[in-house]
């Protein structure tokens, strides 16, 4: 009988002294979290020290606070589509297929990139689905001039899936199929100039002459 009671009173004494740890150790975080975020000791989460005293730490409060993100962080893409030439490199490379590009050709050179290279191919689209994307940064790295980036917005959460397709081509309707009807043309009126007769062909547009490439030489 005394032993049973001895095992009584010892468990009840365990369990008062668990409970008072515990609500001792979540009492001086909150006094310790409030400290913190008195205006007059609090510190800037993005400071290094931040996590240097642990008491009173809690969750970031996201939006309100953020952590600093390193520069060279992969995150939302972006493309400058005034220097894109659509030259169909980033979607090639791409693992797993999340860059949709719909091009259409231009019969001749339409304009440059900052850099200089010639633009001769529209995007009727240039679509990213970031739900896709893995971050590898393939793209950007394969992307003649640069255009395509990786921005500092990574927080880009919503639940309607189609929100994260991004659009990045800025024709219009009207100039998509203005610029389609151009190719078509100029598709149909040198179908026409390859099949006249010899000498007939427009003096502007004379056909090419054919060149045959040079054979090595071997053992030379
Ligand atoms: S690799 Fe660069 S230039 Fe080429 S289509 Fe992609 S974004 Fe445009
Ligand atoms: S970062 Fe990688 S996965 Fe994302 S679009 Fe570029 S190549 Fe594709």
């Amino acid at each position: 009988m005394l032993q049973r009671n001895q095992g009584y009173w010892s468990s009840l004494f365990f369990t008062i002294r668990s409970v008072y740890k515990g609500m001792a150790l979540t009492a001086r975080h909150m006094v310790g979290a409030t400290k913190r975020s008195s205006a007059a000791t609090r510190l800037d989460i993005s400071s290094n020290q931040y996590f240097n005293h642990q008491e009173g730490i809690t969750t970031a409060s996201f939006p309100h606070e953020t952590l600093p993100i390193p520069e060279n962080g992969r995150y939302k893409l972006h493309n400058e589509m005034e220097d894109c030439i659509v030259c169909d490199k980033c979607v090639k490379v791409c693992p797993v297929n999340c860059i949709a590009i719909e091009p259409i050709r231009s019969p001749e050179e339409f304009g440059k990139t900052s850099d200089g290279t010639s633009k001769r191919i529209y995007a009727a689209s240039f679509d990213i689905d970031m739900s896709k994307c893995c971050f590898c940064g393939l793209c950007t790295t394969v992307c003649p001039t640069e255009c395509l980036t990786m921005t500092p917005e990574y927080a880009f959460s919503t639940n309607h899936l189609p929100d994260h397709t991004i659009s990045f081509a800025n024709l219009s309707e009207q100039e998509i199929t203005l610029r389609k009807n151009e190719w078509e043309v100029y598709l149909k009126q040198k179908a026409a100039q390859e099949q006249s007769p010899a000498g007939t062909a427009s003096p502007a547009t004379p056909p090419k002459p054919v060149i045959k490439p040079l054979r090595p030489k071997f053992g030379a």
